[in-house]
């Protein structure tokens, strides 16, 4: 079967992307602080296996297990010659889990600092560290960009170039929000969703939203789809909601939403004019499973 195109996709109907990743190699015995990269060639069969669960749960879009294998996230761990296998063996798996009718997202998550002048990294190092990323993946057959978890919208601008220079595929463009003082939602270095979508949209992100919020509750997301939406000049928006904000159960950090409450949100989520759910850290093939479900009977009315 080929391999529907993102963007057509996206006009036909909403859809469903993938959960998270961490999460689940967590569950599969990574410890916190592993290099999570690492695992497509150390347990290639583990990520295969996660990528396969979201798959069969219904998910369209499966994201690449490379959130931290820019060259400076991977040296963080001394792995940075590691970049190529590292980044093609993530999209095989992704591939090899999802099969050839499931669309690839390569994955790129924040590169580590801040770009000048509040750090030293310039516009144009960090577009050359995105570029040698993506160029691996985009070689590798993955089919679109997922840039995700992002803070600063300039680095998400440079992002967003630098991908759509290596090819001309779908780009994807999420931050991460927590609730500010106003009681309304910034990103860590201040932004308003309208001020981060304008900017990733500006920069050419054919998609554009949220993921990964930090403390916030599943009510909250409901809230901020709705800014996404208004902040979204009708480019299609995506939400990956965490399993509810994270509580220490034992000493352990524990994402309480169950696959009933997030199945529960869809509906609501839908109704906000959000074309892509999917979920971040908690989240679990028993999760979009059920969110698929009730994704898929939407549809049907
Ligand atoms: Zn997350």
């Amino acid at each position: 079967m080929a391999r529907p195109d993102l963007l057509k996709l996206l006009r036909q109907r909403p859809i469903l992307c993938d959960g998270g990743m961490g999460t689940q190699l967590m569950a599969a015995g990574m410890t916190a602080g592993e290099p999570s990269a690492r695992w497509n060639l150390d347990h290639p069969d583990v990520v295969q296996s996660v990528h396969r669960r979201y798959r069969q749960a219904g998910c369209d879009l499966l994201t690449t297990n490379t959130f931290q294998a820019t060259r400076t996230a991977l040296a963080q761990h001394h792995l940075e010659n590691q970049l190529e296998l590292i980044n093609q063996a993530a999209v095989a798996n992704a591939r090899k889990g999802g099969g050839d009718d499931a669309i690839v997202l390569a994955d790129v998550g924040p590169f580590g600092g801040f770009l000048e002048p509040v750090g030293e990294t310039t516009e144009e190092e960090l577009r050359d560290i995105f570029t040698q990323q993506l160029q691996v993946q985009h070689r590798s057959g993955a089919d679109a960009v997922i840039i995700e978890t992002m803070s600063d919208p300039r680095e998400v601008a440079v992002a967003v170039r630098a991908a759509k220079a290596v090819a001309d595929w779908p780009v994807i463009a999420t931050y991460a929000f927590a609730r500010s003082a106003d009681g309304g939602f910034r990103t860590m270095m201040g932004n308003t969703p309208a001020d981060a979508l304008h900017q990733a949209i500006q920069a050419g992100a054919d998609v554009v939203g949220a993921n990964c919020g930090t403390d916030l509750e599943l009510q909250d997301y409901l809230e901020l789809a709705g800014q996404l939406v208004a902040a979204g000049q009708g480019y299609p928006v995506i939400l990956q909601p965490n399993a509810g904000a994270p509580k220490m159960v034992d000493g352990q950090s524990v994402h309480p939403a169950s696959a009933g409450q997030m199945a529960e949100m869809i509906r609501p989520l839908l109704k906000t004019g959000v074309r892509i759910i999917g979920g971040c850290c908690g989240t679990s093939p028993s999760h979009l499973k059920a969110m698929g479900e009730v994704l898929a009977s939407a549809r049907q009315k």
